[in-house]
């Protein structure tokens, strides 16, 4: 419901009757319809597919156009909420392949709120800093902190992605980290971050001609490593990976979403829409005044 902060719900305008319409073009709310659960394969999904979303391009972006609103509004209130005491976060986690589209999300995102609220933090292969400590070490340093939306491209699920498929560690180091990747994220969601997991999910083909339109485009030479070539022909490899990951660290404090990113479209309603709704639920009010409202009126007046 945008405008549900700002407006009286008395002054319902013809702008709300468009937006329910749009709003209904979810068949089922985001956060459900995209959730992971024990029956979804990512091996065996459909990465063109719009779940519980039967509207089309056009109005998925009418959509998010409309919600942006809300969002920007929402990202304010949890803003002011950290300004005054407040403990709460949001860290928004997206993992996928090359190409599916982490970056383009991130900038959509982003671009909806104001980006000083935003601490955003994209993870690569370990410096020499970096590697020198735990794994975790240079993720708790990007945390959040309270009152921020915290955007993660990438994170420590790679330890059981990249460093599981290129055996960069034997398995009884890996297979440890499940576990200890869900204790983490407990902790993390007990100290007051909500936070928002997201697959991406690209298929072969799609990876395929967008990685042609990289080789094809001089301003997006940039994007290539031809070390991607390796990781996409391990592809299945990754897939498995993925499922595992998915099976054994989507928590109820940290469920995982997965989103079919075939269609750049979709992934950006989806990753919008369910942020939208980790905000909503934080059910973030206006910090009350700290100084007497009236007398600093009268000053006012005076001065
Ligand atoms: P990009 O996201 O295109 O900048 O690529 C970042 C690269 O860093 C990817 O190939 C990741 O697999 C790799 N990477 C991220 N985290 C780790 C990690 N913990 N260990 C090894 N490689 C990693
Ligand atoms: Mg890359």
């Amino acid at each position: 419901m945008s405008g549900r902060h700002s407006k009286n719900d008395l002054e319902r305008t013809a702008d709300d009757d468009v937006l329910h319409d749009l709003e209904d073009r979810w068949e089922e709310p985001s956060a459900s319809a995209l959730r992971w659960h024990k029956d979804l394969d990512v091996r065996e999904l459909d990465c063109d597919s719009t779940p519980g979303w039967d509207g089309d391009r056009e109005e998925a972006e009418r959509l998010i156009a409309a919600h942006a609103t809300e969002l920007d509004d929402l990202q304010e209130r949890l803003f002011a909420d950290g300004r005054t005491g407040g403990g709460r976060a949001v860290l928004l986690m997206l993992q996928g392949l090359d190409t599916a589209g982490k970056g383009g999300i991130v900038r959509h995102v982003i671009g909806l709120v104001d980006p000083q609220g935003v601490q955003h933090h994209a993870f690569g292969v370990p410096t020499e800093e970096e590697a020198k400590h735990d794994y975790l070490w240079r993720i708790r340093r990007a945390l959040p902190k309270p009152g921020y939306i915290g955007v993660f491209d990438r994170s420590h699920n790679e330890q059981v992605l990249v460093v599981r498929v290129e055996g960069l560690e034997p398995e009884e180091t890996w297979q440890k980290h499940y576990d200890e990747i869900n204790a983490f994220e407990a902790e993390v969601a007990a100290a007051g971050t909500t936070i928002v997991k997201i697959a991406l999910i690209v298929s072969k083909d799609e990876q395929k001609a967008r990685l042609a339109e990289r080789l094809e485009r001089p301003d997006k030479y940039w994007k290539y490593n031809p070390g991607d070539l390796e990781t996409r022909a391990k592809f299945a490899d990754y897939l498995d990976a993925y499922q595992d990951m998915l099976e054994r660290t989507s928590t109820d404090v940290a469920p995982w979403h997965v989103v079919p990113a075939d269609k750049k479209w979709f992934a950006r309603l989806a990753v919008t829409e369910l942020v939208l709704s980790a905000l909503r639920a934080l059910d973030l009010g206006w910090p009350p005044a700290e100084f007497d409202v009236e007398e600093q009126k009268k000053l006012l007046e005076e001065n």
